[in-house]
């Protein structure tokens, strides 16, 4: 989104802080908490609402590892950045566990599948395993499917977590006691003395750092997101209730299906977007007939008993890096500026974690690990 000149009331307030955020779903509203339990003044400016972004809209799965498959992670990103990330995503995991308990707020350990839909991956799934177990990763494998629902072989991650990701983020913000300021887009970015200087669109915000949490949106608000991330679309629909017929997160088909029954037994399905993956991007919040269609086309293939009818369906936008991996770095020419962005449809597994690489990197100058600068040679995002 842009602000024009008559909708910018920058100059009508001056806010000062030690570190300004920007954005306010998982990533930002940690980092608020995060900051201010280290005794800091935080302002965090959203251009809607909390949670209004992908965090708001997504599955609410707190997956342990990426979206691809360890030994396709490790040949792609190099065996030690993979097992890296890997551990990433069982600190993330517990991480959000801990919080949860903390702010007293509902979750279901109830563990997830990655479940296999072609004998293909299958295989896949197998080496996967061997390759986890060779570097020590927990993971369990099944060789037939554990949901009897017509699935080839499933890897189990035990202590995974299904939440509500809207009252987490609520949750952490009430926690932090930090500025929320709402309804507030920011627009300019620029370097003041030994701090950093935000326009937006109801306040100018001094602060001694600033910290984007924008992931997917980062590409409208500087350029040098440009060819870093690309604003993928990702659709969801829920059921109506229907007796209880899984227990655990489901993430089937390389991850391209995902489902979870939720504690009210409504059904969640998403996913299908690789079918239309030409048309599945950029900022438009719309569901679309022939995603919406493969996603009712599976649930009715794997549970045809249910027939239950859809009680809503949803798009949310996801920010794609060119690896797949989240990326965490200071901006070229405006270092007091950070951001952890690019988590490509797996932020609720890698928020916290390199939300933590983020202030390590502007407050404690620690590299940022396995969260490293992208290879500007490597593909497109998408
Ligand atoms: C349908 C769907 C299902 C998903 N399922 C899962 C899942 O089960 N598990 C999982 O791990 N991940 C999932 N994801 C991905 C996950 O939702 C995201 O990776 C995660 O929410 C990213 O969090 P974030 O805080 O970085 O970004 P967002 O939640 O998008 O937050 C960014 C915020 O920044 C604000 N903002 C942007 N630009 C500005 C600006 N210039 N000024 C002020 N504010 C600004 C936005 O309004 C927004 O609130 C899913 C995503 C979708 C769309």
């Amino acid at each position: 989104m842009t602000v024009s000149v008559w909708q910018d009331k920058s100059g009508a307030r001056h806010l000062a802080a030690d570190v300004a955020v920007v954005g306010a779903g998982v990533v930002g509203s940690y980092l608020a908490l995060a900051l201010t339990r280290r005794g800091l003044d935080v302002v965090v400016l959203e251009m809607r609402f909390p949670a209004s972004g992908a965090t708001g809209r997504n599955a609410g799965m707190v997956l342990t590892g990426t979206g691809e498959y360890y030994h396709t992670a490790a040949e792609r990103h190099g065996r030690e950045r993979a097992r890296a990330i890997w551990r990433a995503t069982v600190e993330n995991r517990e991480a959000t566990r801990r919080l949860h308990d903390e702010l007293g707020l509902a979750y279901d350990a109830c563990g997830s599948l990655r479940l296999a839909v072609s004998e293909e991956e299958a295989r896949d799934l197998a080496l996967a395993h061997e390759q986890m177990r060779a570097d020590g990763l927990e993971g369990v494998l099944h060789e037939g499917d554990p949901l009897n629902r017509g699935f080839l072989a499933a890897l189990e991650q035990p202590k995974d977590l299904g939440i509500n990701p809207v009252a987490f983020v609520e949750a952490m913000l009430k926690a932090s006691g930090a500025h929320v300021v709402e309804d507030c887009e920011v627009f300019d970015l620029a370097a003041e003395g030994y701090g950093v200087v935000l326009r937006s669109r109801l306040a100018t915000v001094r602060a001694g750092v600033a910290m984007l949490a924008t992931n997917a949106y980062s590409p409208l608000l500087h350029p040098f997101f440009r060819a870093l991330i690309a604003p993928t679309r990702g659709q969801v629909l829920v059921s109506a209730p229907v007796p209880r017929v899984i227990e655990t997160l489901c993430y089937a088909n390389y991850g391209y299906e995902y489902f979870r029954q939720l504690r009210d037994g409504r059904m969640l399905v998403g996913g299908w977007r690789q079918r239309y993956a030409d048309v599945e991007v950029g900022y438009a919040d719309e569901v679309t007939p022939g995603v919406q269609a493969g996603l009712e086309g599976f649930l009715r293939e794997r549970f045809p008993e249910l027939g239950a009818g859809v009680e809503r369906r949803w798009s949310g936008v996801m920010g794609f890096s060119r690896t797949g991996l989240p990326i965490v770095g200071q901006l070229p020419e405006l270092p007091g500026v950070g951001y952890a962005v690019g988590f490509t449809g797996h932020g609720l597994g890698l928020g916290i974690a390199a939300a933590d690489a983020l202030i390590g990197l502007l407050l404690d100058g620690a590299p940022p690990g396995a969260f490293v600068e992208p290879d500007l040679t490597a593909s497109p995002p998408g």
